[in-house]
């Protein structure tokens, strides 16, 4: 039986962990070679071993996704082994929640470059695969991770929900560019998921309304993400999913 991804070539960044590292064994699972990146390379080799055990096709490429020089490496390095990739999963990411009041300078400055500046260096380093694939193949997925945060309003979360309002805002402009060429564009905006994210927190009030909400609400597993990455992917290609949001059923 033909998988839906097969002979798809996907890139994911922020694959050593959480949403990242399930979504690349659901390509996988699916048919596709996933190229993953991360700075944790004993996490990557894990992964590409884990896929390889279940049948599927990866490859490790440690990176930093603000280091643009990291970036572009990794793209000719998926051109010369696989014709470029035709989906990248844009999800690096980090959640730093505070007071503005407590003037986190330094913790607003890496959700921004993370958040924003890494997640255009990867659009800088792969949409030209992805024009070049989407026209050669018929479709290509430019899928970035935003968040409900881009959406709803969270006490201490103003600096992150920026950031991710800018990843939502952002996908739906590129969208109107990029499908008149086969590359579909679409935001994720996953409620609450458990994944090492929350675990970077440093502000004591933020950690308490996490462990509330863990307390109360059964958050979405990384798993639960996956599914959807996957879905996304194996639409039909004139279909796009614009904006997609997933909650935990019982989170507001
Ligand atoms: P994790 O912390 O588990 O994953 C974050 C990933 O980003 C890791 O693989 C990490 O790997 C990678 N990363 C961090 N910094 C860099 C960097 N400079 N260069 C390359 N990779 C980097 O969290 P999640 O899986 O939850 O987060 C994934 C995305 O999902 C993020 O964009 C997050 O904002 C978003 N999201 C998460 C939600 C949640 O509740 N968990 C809800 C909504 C959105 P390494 O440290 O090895 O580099």
């Amino acid at each position: 039986t033909i998988q839906p991804l097969q002979g798809r070539v996907a890139v994911v960044t922020g694959a050593s962990s959480g949403i990242g590292a399930a979504s690349a064994e659901k390509l996988a699972g699916l048919g596709a070679h996933v190229a993953v990146l991360a700075r944790r390379a004993d996490r990557l080799t894990e992964l590409v071993d884990r896929i390889g055990k279940n049948g599927g096709s990866a490859t490790a490429i440690p990176g930093d996704v603000t280091d643009t020089g990291a970036l572009q490496a990794a793209a000719d390095q998926v051109a010369a082994e696989h014709g470029g990739a035709d989906l990248l999963l844009n999800n690096a990411g980090v959640m730093l929640p505070a007071p503005v009041e407590e003037l986190a300078v330094d913790q607003w400055k890496h959700q921004i470059d993370l958040n924003i500046t890494g997640l255009m260096n990867a659009i800088a380093a792969f949409v030209p695969q992805l024009v070049k694939t989407g026209g050669e193949r018929g479709v290509a997925d430019l899928i970035n991770m935003s968040s409900i945060g881009a959406q709803n309003i969270f006490p201490n979360f103003a600096v992150y929900s920026g950031t991710k309002a800018y990843v939502t805002h952002l996908s739906r402009h590129l969208r109107v560019e990029l499908g008149p060429k086969n590359v579909r564009v679409s935001a994720l905006e996953p409620g609450i998921v458990g994944t090492e994210l929350q675990d970077h927190v440093t502000d004591q009030g933020a950690q308490d309304w996490l462990a509330g909400s863990k307390d109360t609400i059964e958050w979405l597993t990384p798993q639960d993400i996956a599914e959807t990455v996957g879905f996304l992917a194996s639409l039909p290609p004139r279909v796009n999913l614009q904006q997609v949001t997933i909650m935990p059923t019982a989170q507001p």
